[in-house]
């Protein structure tokens, strides 16, 4: 037998200790941000049909080409895991049938994604995600509300000067985006040696996708290429527009960028990025926006839809950590069933407690309850064992008395519950 492997998969990253609880109090503050706006969190299973994600991403982008994870099961069947959140609570929301008996369904989610990316610092095969999506609402008042929830969870996380990226790529109407996609095709046209070589690609399959070109050449053309903003059908452009007066209206801070597209082809109207200034002005913290088409792409009658997702490794890097662990008790002893007693009597009583198990000498125990940076030390040498007392130490002040045993308890609820 060679030697087992104990290694972790590439990509792939352990959360411990102090991560854990960073991570805990980001979902905690969506759980209590997003509830105030009438959310419900909802779990889907990390495996589903590989299917639902071709589906709705399609089969040229990169998280569906390149970057899942399929595996098949016993039968053949095939499954993946979820490389992104959407795609399993449409899902969820038309298998359900839930908007048969209700005009809205608004879903929040959070849990890791799986996407075979290139590993690079800070961006993980495992990654994490908040994000929320609301069902059967049109009006843009529907689009404010995530901006709204945005900014009240980025200051529940202590996270300041949020602002947006906004842009609207109308909806696939005749009159909308297939106009603007030929008057964006003809004018990449005129400039196909300027760029890059998936971009010549992109201009054939998916030409949205060029406008989010990050290789600098495209940048440059792109900059001048013309906007869809300039493109939209009326409806379009009114909804874009009371959209701003209400952002205006709310004091919340936005820019207009004409090259944010989230080139998924559900994607309608609106499309937004949130930047905060602790993340820098470089790379988003999130984004979202309309997907009004992505049930009729599934068969099922359209719904008017509209989410956003949170990368979260991101976030809990710049969130402030969270209170330190409550201190706790360290029993010393030599008597293993009274330290036992001891133990299991502080920790029913509500406080944390640890003890040495090897009940090593006292010196020793004294240190370990040190580095376990307990509060309180209970200390059952010979002579309290005798008189029937218990010892009890506070580190924090080197002072130290005997009680009785109901004595000593009470000082630790009074001192540390
Ligand atoms: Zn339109
Ligand atoms: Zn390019």
């Amino acid at each position: 037998m060679g030697q087992m492997n104990l290694q972790i998969v590439k990509g792939m990253r352990d959360l411990v200790d102090q991560e854990v609880r960073v991570f805990a109090h980001l979902e905690e503050q969506a759980r209590k941000v997003f509830g105030l706006y009438g959310y419900q969190e909802l779990r889907t299973p990390i495996l589903e049909m590989a299917e639902l994600f071709v589906h709705a991403i399609g089969e040229e982008t990169d998280i569906v080409g390149k970057e899942m994870y399929l595996l098949e099961d016993k039968k053949g069947g095939k499954l993946a895991l979820r490389p992104e959140g959407t795609a399993p609570v449409v899902r969820f929301v038309a298998q359900s049938q839930v908007l048969k008996h209700q005009k809205q369904a608004k879903y929040f989610y959070l849990g890791p994604m799986f996407r075979y990316e290139r590993p690079q610092k800070g961006r993980f095969r495992q990654f994490h995600q908040i994000g929320v999506e609301c069902f059967g609402h049109d009006g843009a008042d529907g689009d404010l509300e995530l901006f709204l929830m945005l900014r009240q969870y980025f200051a529940a996380i202590a996270l300041t000067e949020v602002t947006f990226q906004l842009n609207s790529i109308g909806c696939p109407d005749p009159q909308c985006r297939p106009s603007y996609k030929a008057n964006l095709v003809s004018y990449l046209k005129e400039k196909k040696a300027e760029l890059c070589e998936d971009c010549n690609r992109r201009m054939e399959t998916n030409p949205l996708r060029v406008l989010d070109c990050k290789v600098a050449g495209c940048q440059g053309i792109t900059q001048a290429a013309p906007k869809s903003t300039e493109h939209l059908c009326s409806p379009c452009a009114n909804h874009f527009s009371e959209l701003q007066a209400l952002l205006a209206e709310h004091q919340i801070a936005y820019e207009l960028n004409h090259r944010l597209v989230r080139g998924l082809d559900y994607y309608s109207r609106t499309v937004f990025e949130v930047y905060s200034a602790n993340l820098g002005a470089q790379s988003a913290a999130g984004g979202g926006g309309r997907f009004d088409g992505l049930f009729a792409q599934y068969g099922e009658a359209p719904v008017p839809s509209i989410g956003f997702a949170l990368g979260l490794d991101r976030l809990a890097l710049l969130a402030p950590p969270p209170a330190p662990e409550a201190p706790g008790v360290f029993v010393i002893g030599f008597d293993r069933s009274l330290v036992a007693k001891w133990v299991a009597k502080v920790r029913e009583a509500g406080v944390k407690c640890s003890y040495d198990p090897g009940l090593a000498s006292m010196k020793s125990q004294f240190k370990q309850a040190d580095k376990a940076q307990a509060r309180l030390v209970v200390i059952l040498g010979e002579e309290e064992l005798l008189a029937g007392k218990v010892t009890v130490k506070d580190l924090s002040k080197g002072a130290q008395a005997t009680y009785s045993p109901e004595g000593a308890l009470n000082l630790i609820l009074e001192v540390l519950r």
